[in-house]
């Protein structure tokens, strides 16, 4: 199912020309238009799901394993250091574009990027409650 107000599902499936890095029946790979880094990669279902929540388990696995195959041409074509996939779901967590996306982010030795978090220091009181939280 596409979306007619969603640019991905655009892109996704054509109607929208982007630069294409790799096409399969169930996802078209773009090159994102504000990079973090050289070959900044988007993974595009052709169909819409908002996100993770909504995704099929299988058409994740594919995703994932699309990303892999895209991420092992960047990392060679490239000659990335290293690689980042980053998912992004809603707009609490950095989501701009509501269709799922897989970022694939090749890295570069003083690339100056910094896609990491900043480590909190929970004690183990405050680690177990949330433990009792998941699993309770
Ligand atoms: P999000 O923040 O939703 O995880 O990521 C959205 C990404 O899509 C951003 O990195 C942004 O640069 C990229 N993007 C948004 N619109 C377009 C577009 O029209 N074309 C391309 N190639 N990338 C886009
Ligand atoms: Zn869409």
């Amino acid at each position: 199912m596409k979306d007619n107000n969603c640019i991905f599902c655009k892109i996704a499936n054509g109607e929208i020309p982007s630069r294409t890095i790799y096409e399969n029946d169930l996802f078209r790979v773009i090159l994102d238009n504000g990079p973090a880094t050289e070959g900044h990669a988007l993974v595009l279902p052709k169909d819409h799901y908002a996100n993770l929540f909504e995704i099929p388990a299988d058409t994740a696995a594919e995703a994932m394993k699309t990303a892999q195959t895209v991420a092992a041409m960047l990392k060679e074509k490239l000659h990335a250091d290293g690689l980042n996939l980053v998912q992004n779901n809603g707009e609490t967590a950095g989501q701009t574009v509501h269709h799922f996306h897989m970022h694939i982010i090749p890295r570069y030795k003083g690339d100056g990027q910094n896609i990491l978090w900043k480590p909190g220091h929970p004690s183990d009181q405050e680690l177990d409650a949330v433990l009792g939280r998941i699993k309770g």
